[in-house]
């Protein structure tokens, strides 16, 4: 069983309260944490999943609202009582990023602190990230300001997710999310070669032959979100949704339980 928890599903700034786009992918009991640009703890405890439980996280690059809450998360791990070590995942400036802010808090004198095992990602090849019981995560280039991983969640003979990260509308993740379950991508809206809006989340969508797409790293108004929506069901049919925080899914289904 694939269960996705949509920790976040703002952009950087939203007049709405929406936490910036992170989410949790749990399979079996092996929970992928991608991005943590807000308190994802928080977030993971109102979804009723046990963060001690993250196996590795994924950064899918270095903008805050994907990367700010690194140092908060450790503090929280660390003092949840992780022991682990936490692989960390995600192209180079990106790790850079976060090993820097960490770096500015004096962690020597937090005892017992966790190892972290930074892994850099090449964002330009299809590379496998991680292979576990359930199946595997592969990363593709995504086409956004900096290097940027779109990710593919693949349980074996099971359903499969992707995620788009932050893009504009990309081949590679088209090829990334054919036959896809449940294919998340981002609506931002019109921000040639950067980000991506309703249309075209519909029409990537469409071309990779997913079931379900839903949005996020949703833009400043609700008003905005129903036009996004409106603008992808447009193209790729009814199964779309909007993201909101806190919402689980299930790629099996297509859609999940609530909030
Ligand atoms: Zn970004
Ligand atoms: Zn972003």
């Amino acid at each position: 069983m694939m269960r996705v928890y949509l920790l976040g599903t703002g952009a950087s700034f939203n007049l709405t309260g929406r936490l910036t786009t992170a989410l949790a992918v749990l399979a079996e009991d092996d929970l992928t944490l991608v991005d943590c640009g807000s308190n994802v703890v928080a977030a993971l405890v109102r979804a009723h999943v046990d963060p001690k439980a993250i196996s590795r996280l994924i950064l899918t690059h270095e903008h805050p609202d994907h990367t700010a809450g690194f140092p908060l998360l450790v503090q929280q791990l660390w003092l949840a009582g992780r022991k682990a070590p936490l692989p960390v995942y995600g192209p180079r400036p990106a790790i850079g990023v976060v090993a820097r802010l960490l770096a500015q808090y004096e962690t020597s004198r937090w005892e017992g602190l966790f190892q972290l095992h930074f892994h850099a990602i090449e964002p330009e090849k299809h590379v496998e990230i991680a292979q576990a019981a359930w199946g595997r995560i592969v990363a593709a280039p995504a086409r956004h300001s900096v290097p940027t991983v779109a990710l593919r969640f693949e349980a074996h003979g099971g359903p499969s997710l992707v995620y788009s990260a932050d893009t504009a509308p990309s081949n590679d993740i088209v090829r990334l999310a054919a036959g896809a379950d449940v294919l998340i991508h981002e609506a931002t809206g019109p921000y040639p070669g950067v980000h991506t809006d309703g249309a075209e989340a519909g029409r990537i969508a469409r071309d990779a032959g997913v079931r379900h797409l839903v949005l996020v790293h949703l833009p400043a108004d609700e008003a905005a979100v129903r036009r996004i929506v409106a603008d992808a069901r447009a193209i790729f049919g009814p199964n779309v949704v909007a993201g909101q925080d806190g919402m689980m899914v299930r790629p099996d289904v297509g859609q999940g339980g609530g909030r």
